[in-house]
């Protein structure tokens, strides 16, 4: 989510509640571990009071009325499309909001954002500005609910202040665009999108406690998934010639350079899905040596595995056969000869 412009104190708890991390329910850690990341935080919606910030945006806040898909009237779904044919769902609970005006500007500008086929998957909540912190929390500018029915909730209009309203909903549409994405074993939501979270390095920089994938309250600007949803937004911005609004909420690592442009791209357009399997081979032969190791370029994170068929009446193994590929941009497998002799093939499955 992002937080509104406001004057004044300093930062101090820069995210105190992103909808994104409260209502996310779990996500692997690199190490394999579970970290539960908030049923508790969830119901625990952000004291207001401790987000106090300095001259800049400040994100944060739970969809503390988040709605629920039964909660929108029928009646009220407004159903648009964009001009490439695409349903885009509208709810406007707000009845002093200029449905025909509001319903425009967002059509064709979600229509005109990198996507794919999950914008058909999200209701766009459209709100004054004034409402925005009764569905999202106190100086919450906008929120994005990651479970079905996903909803973004959004300003209507601009709310003051560096972020405009088509600022907020493309940062907002970048948690939907993560949140519809695989980063397996990770949560593309908490951690962004594959190629995008490998370039910047986001399993490494988490292993050394630099980042904090789901963390909306303490670590909100070390938090790769805002990370990931204020670059696509920049994205966007330089795709559509607009000019960039600030980069205040998250850390400078996140700004995408070219080649971070380029993979958000990639991710949005011709999503990662599958792993690649590569095969070596190899032999071992009487006095030669009983271990052969092999070098496999592992360009995205992940988890990558291997085994090994060895010829008939031989036995051969895989020393460690699986591997979390975190930010290592070669991993090594080494066959090992249990008992006999003869040619084997390492198949590597790898992200
Ligand atoms: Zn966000």
């Amino acid at each position: 989510m992002v937080g509104q412009w406001a004057p004044g104190k300093r930062v101090s708890n820069l995210l105190r509640a992103s909808a994104v991390a409260v209502l996310t329910v779990a996500v692997s850690c690199p190490v394999g571990a579970t970290v539960d990341v908030s049923a508790n935080k969830r119901l625990n919606p952000p004291a207001l009071g401790d987000v106090l910030y300095a001259a800049g945006p400040v994100a944060d806040s739970a969809a503390t009325r988040a709605p629920n898909v039964a909660q929108v009237p029928p009646a009220q779904l407004r159903r648009y499309r964009t001009a490439a044919g695409e349903d885009v769902k509208i709810w406007f609970p707000d009845s002093s909001v200029d449905e025909a005006q509001v319903e425009e500007w967002v059509t064709d500008f979600v229509g005109s954002l990198l996507h794919g086929d999950e914008l058909e998957d999200v209701t766009f909540v459209m709100v004054a500005p004034p409402e925005i912190a009764g569905w999202c929390g106190p100086h919450a500018a906008a929120c994005y609910l990651p479970i079905v029915p996903y909803m973004i909730i959004a300003p209507s209009e601009d709310p003051g202040g560096p972020m405009t309203a088509k600022a907020i909903l493309a940062h907002e549409y970048g948690h939907h665009v993560a949140n519809s994405r695989s980063n397996a074993p990770w949560s593309a939501l908490s951690y962004g999108t594959k190629r995008w979270a490998s370039y910047v390095d986001v399993c490494a920089a988490t292993l050394a406690e630099q980042f904090f994938p789901g963390d909306g309250f303490e670590h909100y600007a070390l938090n790769p998934g805002e990370g990931f949803a204020e670059a696509y937004r920049v994205v966007n911005e330089r795709r559509r010639g607009a000019v960039e609004a600030p980069w205040r909420l998250v850390d400078e690592r996140f700004y995408p350079d070219g080649a971070a442009a380029a993979l958000i791209e990639q991710d949005v357009l011709n999503p990662w899905a599958a792993h690649t399997t590569s095969t070596y081979r190899g032999r071992f032969t009487p006095g030669g040596p009983n271990r052969q190791s092999f070098e496999v370029a592992t360009g995205l994170d992940g988890i990558a595995t291997a085994s090994v068929r060895a010829t008939k009446g031989a036995r051969f193994r895989v020393t460690q056969s699986v591997a979390t590929v975190c930010g290592q941009r070669i991993t090594y497998f080494t066959v090992r000869r249990v008992k006999g002799f003869g040619k084997f093939v390492l198949s590597v499955s790898r992200p």
